[in-house]
């Protein structure tokens, strides 16, 4: 798209997503399956995290967003895992001349507790991404109890991005 090649030697990119939290599913988030009572409702797996660090790659780059390029109505996506999805978003990301410098993310989850999952999602993402784990942060945080995060009737999750320009 002509929006990314503007010659910029960095770009931004934030993104965020929220999934309802139901019995019957699993809760995905970074590519982990994360035991828990509840999962992520949603057309493809509901993972949280891989979709807002999914828009804040598009969106570093102006390519659009996850919902244009994966349609909820498309069939196609159903369950889909969204680690493909991501490694999709980043094969756009390589073609419009970009790579990831790092990625800062916040997954917001009342429970279960998310610290011992972190490394592996960090992992799952860098080579996903073909990055190394030290460009990837993930932080998890309650809401205190406040909302529908707080309630445990939803997770969301945020994330930035810096991309820069791959160099000729
Ligand atoms: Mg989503």
């Amino acid at each position: 798209m002509s929006s990314a090649s503007v010659v910029a030697p960095m770009r931004i990119g934030h993104g965020f997503d929220v999934h309802r939290l139901v019995a019957g599913r699993r809760l995905m988030l970074g590519g982990i399956h994360v035991p828990a009572p509840v999962g992520s409702l949603g057309h493809s797996d509901g993972d949280a995290l891989l979709h807002a660090l999914a828009d804040a790659l598009l969106g570093a780059a102006c390519l659009g967003d996850l919902g244009g390029l994966f349609p909820d109505t498309d069939p196609a996506y159903r369950d889909a895992d969204s680690l493909d999805l991501l490694a999709i978003c980043a094969a756009h990301i390589e073609a419009a001349g970009l790579m990831v410098g790092n990625i800062d993310a916040t997954i917001v989850l009342q429970q279960p507790r998310l610290a011992p999952f972190l490394q592996m999602m960090r992992q799952r993402i860098a080579q996903t991404l073909g990055i190394a784990m030290e460009q990837i942060s993930i932080k998890a945080k309650t809401s205190e109890g406040l909302g529908y995060t707080g309630d445990g009737s939803g997770i969301a999750a945020y994330a930035v991005v810096i991309l820069q320009r791959i160099s000729a």
